[in-house]
């Protein structure tokens, strides 16, 4: 088992991969679609603005990142085939996936639901360009494997796996990164998610040439900041990152500013982050929530409060997340994040 240090990210990948292969990883944790229909439905409506704010074309592209169990996307279309028809004709679906057992979960959830079948590609850098994009990626980010370097003055030393133990590597040469020119105390780590910084550039640079808006939302950070966030939930409790690879939920912070400023660097305009909480209620949460109990049971009227109160309260999940848009050059500020933009 010892004696062949993996890095640290390629363990993650790896391990994640097989996790997201697995019948239902949702067991283990329940993220905000999963917990109330007004979630997406308040996404929808973000989505409605944009569009119109593009001038309405006549096609776009409908992605999501890491759609799960499509329960998003689902609650999405609904909402926009009930408010916006002409949005609900102009959009091609496209789901950017690689778990296999997720694809068909996602198919069976939109099933009727599109103007046109849906497609899916691995990857972003899949996803054809042939005109405007609105994309949404709700706990994607988090899922995506870091690299975690350790200061050891006046280089790092790289995190990598050895059986159940941590290791340490040499870095042959240290990555230009924004995160690595922090100024982190002796043996702090920082972390470097790749995979997301090379998201955002590709989205910058399309939206640099065309337009498009994208939506991002995570737990995370928006300062430069040190300090590991590498977590692992197994069977619905935390567990330790190393055990029980490719049966545990392995997410760490998104380090949204590393995110932002590799966007930016690449041509996009970014708003955010701002909390998740103040974005959903600059959606029309608390109205949303108002009108629809109106029509509902007591029981299911607190059902749907108690999700609602879950989203967005500050001790709940309306602090930890938060919410980025990237947006083309040519389009105003995005909805949802109050004057500043
Ligand atoms: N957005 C969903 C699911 C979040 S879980 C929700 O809010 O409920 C993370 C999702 O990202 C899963 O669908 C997983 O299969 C997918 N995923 C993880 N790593 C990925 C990668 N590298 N490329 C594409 N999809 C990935």
């Amino acid at each position: 088992m010892s004696g062949h240090p993996v890095r640290l990210d390629q363990f993650m990948a790896r391990a994640n991969a097989a996790y997201y292969t697995q019948r239902d990883p949702f067991a283990d944790f329940i993220t905000a679609p999963e917990i109330s229909q007004v979630f997406g439905e308040l996404l929808g409506a973000w989505a409605a603005t944009v569009w119109q704010m593009m001038g309405s074309p006549s096609r776009v592209m409908l992605v999501e990142a890491g759609p799960g169990r499509g329960t998003l996307m689902a609650d999405m279309l609904r909402l926009i085939g009930r408010v916006l028809p002409a949005l609900h004709a102009a959009a091609d679906v496209m789901l950017v996936e690689t778990s296999p057992t997720l694809r068909t979960v996602q198919r069976d959830a939109l099933a009727g639901r599109t103007a046109r079948p849906v497609r899916w590609c691995d990857t972003l850098a899949d996803v054809p360009e042939y005109g405007p994009f609105i994309l949404v990626a709700n706990e994607f980010l988090d899922a995506l494997p870091i690299r975690q370097f350790v200061r050891r003055a006046p280089a790092w030393r790289e995190r990598a796996v050895d059986g159940l133990t941590f290791a340490e590597i040499d870095v042959p040469a240290a990555p230009d990164a924004e995160p690595l020119a922090r100024a982190v105390p002796e043996g702090e780590v920082v972390e470097l998610c790749e995979p997301a910084l090379a998201l955002a550039r590709d989205l910058g640079a399309r939206l640099a040439r065309g337009t498009g808006a994208a939506l991002f939302i995570d737990y995370g950070y928006d300062a430069p900041r040190w300090g590991e966030s590498l977590q692992a939930l197994y069977q619905g409790k935390p567990a330790w990152p190393l055990d029980h690879p490719g049966h545990a939920d392995l997410t760490a912070h998104v380090d949204f500013r590393a995110f932002r400023l590799a966007a930016m660097a690449a041509g996009a305009l970014t708003q955010g982050a701002v909390m998740q909480g103040a974005f959903l209620g600059a959606l029309g949460l608390g109205a949303r929530v108002a009108r629809l109990s109106a029509g509902l049971s007591p029981e299911d009227a607190g059902r749907l409060r108690e999700g609602a109160a879950r989203l967005s309260a500050p001790e709940r999940m309306g602090r930890l997340f938060k919410v980025v848009a990237l947006r083309a050059p040519g389009l105003a500020p995005l909805p949802g994040f109050g004057d500043e933009g």
